[in-house]
């Protein structure tokens, strides 16, 4: 067969490049000896979640360790899946959690020399490879339709066969040349096969970065590599990327384990050295005590709009996941708790080899031991943040006082007392919680403990003599005057000795101006609370307060 007649009526395109050229425009980078080169490659669906920020941070923990690079590209070879924006979104939602590209799709960089970056842009490369193929043999067309695929691969699973399309089931594998013509002539449409040569009584061992040696059968599939539409499959249009882009290591999911045999065959028939590879186990959850995968149907937290909506500090996801990443991070951790995470040596050796649990309360108690070290200027600048983005209208106005809710912050985050508060988890819980401070959003529930006159006579009494100049002693004396000319004892040491002949305590009127004041029984330090809320507003709290 002439098999240059073949590549060129198949593949006539003019715009195609001699292949060493190729090599010529997309040079080995200049790089440290030891520095990797790693990328994201995601799919432009839109949806992006934990297990790409788990790889992620894994690439570019190990491109920025070793002094590489750590780039994007777009996987856009399904036209179907795509969606408008999506490019965007992954960078933002990656740059949220501090995992930031050097090179790539849409990344303003002076290193952008290995691009196009979307697969959709480098059809000529790919194709230029195909024809290739084709003339020395390693491909060739295939014009089964989809029916006759299907009906094929329903003998093979009734006959308990490996499906796909191999040895005999290959059936345009050995059409004649005069059979091909006729095919092309009679306008049938083709997709590009390799014609492997692989022999699936041969096993290859595998080093794989992250799961160890791996031994894996030779692949005998003739995996399509050109769609009918002209353009590759991930297996063909990755192999040639992660060559003319000098990838040195690509962490990907274990799902991709099974294509491995093709992947080899493809580097092999390409001539190209392979990168290194790692597949990171699957991240896994407890569900009624059995342990599966994280499902995108069944867990919404494991999309990564989950933790931002919900207000997940940045540094606390990222922070977990590297827990589960690399298990000494969580001791470097403990003996290095002020150090940044990116000090930490992360190394691919120390990845998991199987399966991931992830642990939300885990994430929780991260996220608030994160939350109580950092100051009340990024805790508002956090909580800005997200309050522009998720929160609701009122949460988008609380949030534009920057010193009252400083001052705030201050107060409920236990800044200058004795102990720091380690209960907050997430930006949407904070802004609940001092939601009181502000009129729109207060909603106390007056559940006093003491009758309707006596209550009164608290709040008036302790309305005439409230003095905002008062510090947080004089502002006591004050609750303690009101306590003691209302019937109840000054000191707690008098009413311990004689409960009956007193109302309550001093902390019973404390409790009423507690509950006039937050709504609620439980606050941090009142007198701080009234004078952060000032004069006015404290005052027609307690008028509000009043029981009819
Ligand atoms: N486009 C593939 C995906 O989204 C990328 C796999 C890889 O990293 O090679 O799963």
């Amino acid at each position: 067969m002439d098999l240059k007649k073949l590549a060129a009526t198949l593949i006539p395109d003019q715009d195609l490049l001699p292949l060493g050229k190729y090599e010529e425009m997309y040079p080995p980078r200049n790089l440290p000896p030891k520095a990797e080169v790693t990328r994201l490659a995601p799919s432009p669906t839109g949806f992006i979640h934990l297990g790409n920020l788990y790889s992620a941070l894994a690439d570019e923990r190990i491109a920025h360790t070793t002094v590489g690079i750590f780039y994007l590209r777009i996987e856009d070879t399904d036209e179907k899946r795509k969606v408008e924006g999506a490019v965007e979104s992954v960078i933002r939602s990656l740059k949220y959690f501090n995992v930031n590209f050097d090179e790539g799709a849409e990344i303003d960089s002076p290193l952008n020399k290995y691009g196009p970056y979307y697969q959709r842009q480098r059809a000529s490369i790919y194709r230029a490879f195909a024809k290739d193929l084709i003339e020395r043999g390693l491909a060739y067309p295939c014009f089964c339709t989809e029916d006759e695929l299907n009906a094929v691969r329903e003998e093979q699973t009734a006959q308990k066969l490996i499906t796909g399309y191999y040895g005999k089931y290959a059936k345009c594998r050995n059409l004649t040349e005069e059979q091909i013509y006729a095919n092309l002539a009679a306008g049938k449409p083709f997709v590009i096969r390799l014609k492997s040569q692989g022999d699936t009584s041969h096993k290859i061992t595998f080093r794989d970065r992250i799961k160890g040696e791996i031994t894996v059968t030779e692949n005998d599939q003739d995996v399509v590599i050109l769609k009918s539409d002209g353009i590759p499959t991930y297996h063909f249009a990755h192999a040639i990327d992660d060559h003319f882009m000098r990838t040195t290591l690509v962490i990907r999911g274990e799902e991709w384990l099974s294509s491995l045999p093709v992947h080899i065959e493809l580097f092999k028939v390409l001539g190209f050295p392979m990168p290194a590879y790692g597949h990171t186990c699957s991240l896994m959850k407890v569900d009624n005590g059995t342990k599966r995968k994280l499902s995108k149907r069944k867990d919404p937290e494991l999309s990564l709009d989950y933790y931002r909506k919900a207000g997940y500090y940045p540094v606390a996801v990222v922070k977990y996941l590297m827990t589960i990443l690399n298990s000494n991070f969580e001791e470097w951790e403990r003996k290095n708790p002020q150090s940044d995470y990116t000090q930490f040596k992360f190394t691919i050796e120390k990845m998991g080899k199987s399966g991931a649990l992830f642990d939300l309360d885990k994430l929780n108690d991260i996220s608030k031991t994160e939350l109580s070290k950092i100051s009340p200027e990024d805790m508002y600048a956090f909580l800005k943040g997200w309050a522009d983005e998720f929160g609701s209208e009122s949460d988008k106005a609380h949030f534009a006082d920057k010193d009252y809710v400083i001052s705030i912050l201050n107060l409920v985050m236990g800044i200058g007392g004795k102990k720091r508060r380690k209960d907050i988890e997430r930006a949407e819980q904070a802004a609940a919680m001092i939601c009181y401070f502000f009129d729109d959003t207060f909603s106390p529930v007056y559940e006093y403990r003491f009758d309707k006159d006596t209550v009164n006579a608290v709040l008036s009494g302790f309305s005439a003599v409230y003095d905002p100049a008062d510090d947080n002693s004089a502002w006591f004396a004050k609750v303690k005057e009101v306590a003691a000319s209302n019937g109840f004892a000054a000191e707690m040491s008098d009413y311990k000795a004689n409960p009956s002949a007193y109302k309550g305590s001093v902390a019973d009127v404390a409790e009423i101006l507690r509950i006039a004041v937050t709504g609620s029984p439980n606050s941090p330090d009142l007198c701080t609370i009234m004078a952060i809320l000032g004069k006015q507003r404290s005052l027609s709290r307690l008028a509000a307060a009043r029981v009819n």
